[in-house]
């Protein structure tokens, strides 16, 4: 598990690699998204907080750790990523 997980405000190049948002998605809020960066098989992936929360609600439901929840997406995203390529 990472031991300090920051989250990160009004950073001005925030990007999540999940859902691929760069804006808070709520209307009343303009302002960059929150990210943490978390890392997965030795690479630093940015998440934001909503995403964050989504796969730790994964986790619970699925009864596993939420690091294996997001390595599972991450390898996912980067199999379509690979397919998508060809
Ligand atoms: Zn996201």
């Amino acid at each position: 598990m990472n031991k300090s997980l920051i989250f990160a405000y009004n950073k001005t190049k925030a990007f999540c690699q999940f859902c691929n948002r760069t804006r808070n998605p709520h209307p009343e809020y303009d302002e960059p998204i929150v990210t943490t960066k978390l890392e997965i098989n030795k690479n630093e992936i940015e998440v934001c907080i909503n995403c964050y929360y989504d796969l730790q609600i994964v986790a619970k439901n699925t009864g596993n750790t939420l690091m294996a929840v997001i390595k599972e997406k991450h390898n996912m995203q980067r199999l379509f990523a690979k397919l998508s390529s060809k």
